[in-house]
Order: C-alpha cells, then structure tokens, then sequence
C-alpha cells in the first residue's frame, strides 16, 4: 500500500494490512449483508480528535438491528481499538472506517450460523470531491437512478448493499463530465447524493430533506443544522424538496463525514453559482469547529 499505514484492527486483533483477509465465501460479500461507519479524525491543538465518534458508534449499531446482527465486542472496546490503531499508526487526520459483516458459513440467503465479523482501518484520507471543490463548488447530476425506498430497504442503516446503487449514480455522473450526483427518491423529490446529505438556501432560509425522504441521518447533517441554528438560521429539516427547487435555489451543498461542507455550483445544466454567503459561513464554522479553533462542541470530539 502506498498510504503510510501498516496495521488493521480485526475481530479483536492487530494485524499487519496485508494479512486483514476474509474468506471468498463470505456471506456479506455475496450480498451486501454488512453495516460500515465513516469518520474523520481532525488534526488539533491538543492532538488527533474523532468528531463525533459516539454518534456513529450508535448508528452502526443501529444499524444492525433489522439484520439481527449481533456486534461481539462492547462499545468501549471498539472506541479502544480504534484509538489504539490511530496511535500505532502516527496518524494525524485520518478517515476511519469500521465495518461489520457476516461471515463464512453457509452461502444460504439466510446468514444462519455465520459469525459477525468486525474490522477497523485508519488511513490518511484528504477532500473527497477534490481539492479545489471546498472552495468552488462542484458540479452534480441528477441521476437517473432513484434512491431504494425506506419500504424497500431500511436507508436509515449504513449497509454496504446499498452503495450498489450509490456507485451507479456517481459513476454515471461522472461519466457525464460531473464530480458527483443527486440522487432523488422514489416519489421523485431530493433525497441525497451517493455519500452526502443535501442541503438548500432561499431567500435566508435552509432547507434538507426530512428523514421520512429515504435519506441517512447524517451526522454532518445534524452538526450543521445545530451550527446553522446557533448563527441564527431557520433551519427547515423536515421537508420535501421537488427536483425544481434544486434549478431555482440560491445555494446547495452537500454535507458528509467525507464530502464535509461540500458547495455545489451547478445542477445539470444550470448553473447556481459560486459559493454562496451562508454556504460559506457554514463551511467556515464546520472548518473552525472540527480543527477546535472555537471551544465550542467539546463533547462531540474525543481526543485520542
Ligand atoms: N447519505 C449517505 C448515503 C451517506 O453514505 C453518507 C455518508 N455516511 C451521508 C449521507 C452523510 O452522513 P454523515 O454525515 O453521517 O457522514
């Protein structure tokens, strides 16, 4: 690997990167039957800092319940693990990513006696979208894939089976000559990108889609609800937005544990503009809070 790390955390070990390997018969890998986290550590004053960690240690194990996954190590020993892995490595900033999936027993759709496996990486990730896409926007297309309804498959759990229909809308829209996608839901309204929620500002106001739009509660989504609460904002977080909304708003962007506060500049063929005022102040609040150049938050960081 050409990433400067050397070690993974798996099913309860340290092991060297290379050795980090599952059987080709593993059930989550013939369908999808695994449940992930992403997160960044920040690089601060008082040393590396994992944004909001407990909240995506609660939703991945959330995110078992309708998989009637059992996760075999207790919260404090993944939060142990993942730290201890970030200080073997050195690391400073990093992107962090757990994962738990069924393992090798039986092919059976039924995962029956397969054991819950469970891995952690760390690894030095920088912008998501780019470097230039923080400060001038991207580009997205409206996919003509639509989102998995909640009746359909459970949205509100982070299950490696559902990026089968995220890589389609990014990689058509990258295709197309786009950096990423919007993906709208089944009813045919905004629902989020591939990996991002999707917020809009009009005349003042926010809007984000409500989490009965088949949309992942994201934890950036949250903080920069609250951080645009605090700066005085009418956050409006439990909406539908139409596909038309998108052609006449005066800023969107994109929020993720990856993405950040990413800026969109243009939908399809029209153009929304450079990065906006609110998106901007957003962006600097989100930037200030996770680099801890504001008190502000402390609970939601735990410094390794
Ligand atoms: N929607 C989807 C489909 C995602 O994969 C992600 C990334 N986890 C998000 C939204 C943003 O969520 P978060 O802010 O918790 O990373």
């Amino acid at each position: 690997d050409d990433m400067d790390v050397d070690t993974i955390w798996m099913d309860g070990e340290f092991v060297d990167w290379d050795d980090a390997q599952i059987h080709v018969l593993t059930h989550g890998l013939h369908y999808g039957t695994g449940v992930f986290e992403g997160v960044r550590c920040y690089d601060t004053e008082n040393g590396p800092a994992v944004f909001r960690w407990e909240e995506h240690l609660e939703r991945l194990y959330d995110s078992t319940q309708p998989y009637e996954m059992e996760i075999p190590f207790s919260r404090e020993e993944l939060t142990e693990a993942t730290m201890e892995l970030i200080r073997r490595q050195d690391l400073e900033s990093c992107y962090i990513r757990p994962i738990a999936f069924y393992g090798y027993d039986t092919l059976g759709v039924s995962p029956g006696d397969c054991p819950t496996q469970v891995a952690i990486a760390a690894w030095p990730w920088g912008t998501y979208l780019g470097e230039d896409a923080l400060e001038n926007g991207i580009k997205v297309m409206v996919s003509s894939w639509r989102k998995h309804s909640s009746s359909q498959i459970p949205t509100n759990a982070k299950t490696t089976g559902l990026y089968v229909n995220s890589m389609l809308a990014g990689e058509e829209a990258r295709r197309n000559g786009y950096r990423e996608a919007i993906v709208l839901n089944k009813e045919g309204n905004v629902a989020e990108g591939p990996g991002e929620n999707i917020f809009l500002v009009r005349d003042g106001e926010i809007f984000t889609p409500g989490l009965s739009e088949s949309i992942l509660d994201g934890i950036t989504r949250n903080t920069v609800i609250e951080l645009a609460e605090e700066r005085g904002y009418e956050v409006h977080d439990n909406v539908s937005i139409s596909r038309g909304e998108l052609n006449t708003a005066d800023e969107l962007f994109f929020t993720g544990s990856a993405a950040e506060v990413t800026p969109i500049r243009q939908v399809d063929n029209v153009e929304i503009g450079e990065r906006g005022p609110v998106t901007e102040e957003l962006q600097q609040a989100f930037f200030d809070l996770v680099e801890r150049r504001t008190d502000d938050h402390d609970e939601w960081f735990t410094y390794v």
